[in-house]
């Protein structure tokens, strides 16, 4: 679904900003160690990976509403992509890594304590 990413959006830059706010360092759109989907942030000592999932294409429960036109083909779409997210997350897990997933509509400061209480605990 590459085409359909949208690199550097606000949302995600302010979730950096705010994890870097947090003294935590990482590196950015980098791919987890044998990954095929490249994650927003990445933890590499602490084996934490960051996706930040837009509303729309990740069918967020709040935001995503089917287009009027071809609403099947729509739920079928997200539906995919859903599932394709969740085997990510598997097989990262399965190398030992901890997958957070963030909302695009998440206010920044939460997520990123989320993410810091991730990458501290990882790290003990
Ligand atoms: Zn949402």
């Amino acid at each position: 679904m590459r085409g359909n990413r949208r690199r550097d959006t606000a949302p995600e830059l302010a979730l950096r900003s705010a994890v870097h706010g947090l003294g935590l360092r990482y590196l950015v759109a980098s791919r987890p160690s044998g990954a095929e989907r490249t994650a927003d942030l990445v933890f590499p000592r602490a084996k934490v990976a960051v996706f930040m999932d837009g509303c729309y294409w990740h069918g967020c429960p709040e935001h995503f509403i089917p287009p009027r036109t071809n609403p099947d083909y729509w739920r079928e779409k997200i539906e995919r992509n859903s599932l394709r997210d969740r085997d990510t997350d598997a097989q990262l897990e399965q190398r030992g890594w901890k997958v957070l997933r963030v909302w695009e509509h998440e206010a920044a400061l939460d997520a990123a304590g989320r993410v810091a209480a991730a990458v501290r605990s990882a790290r003990r």
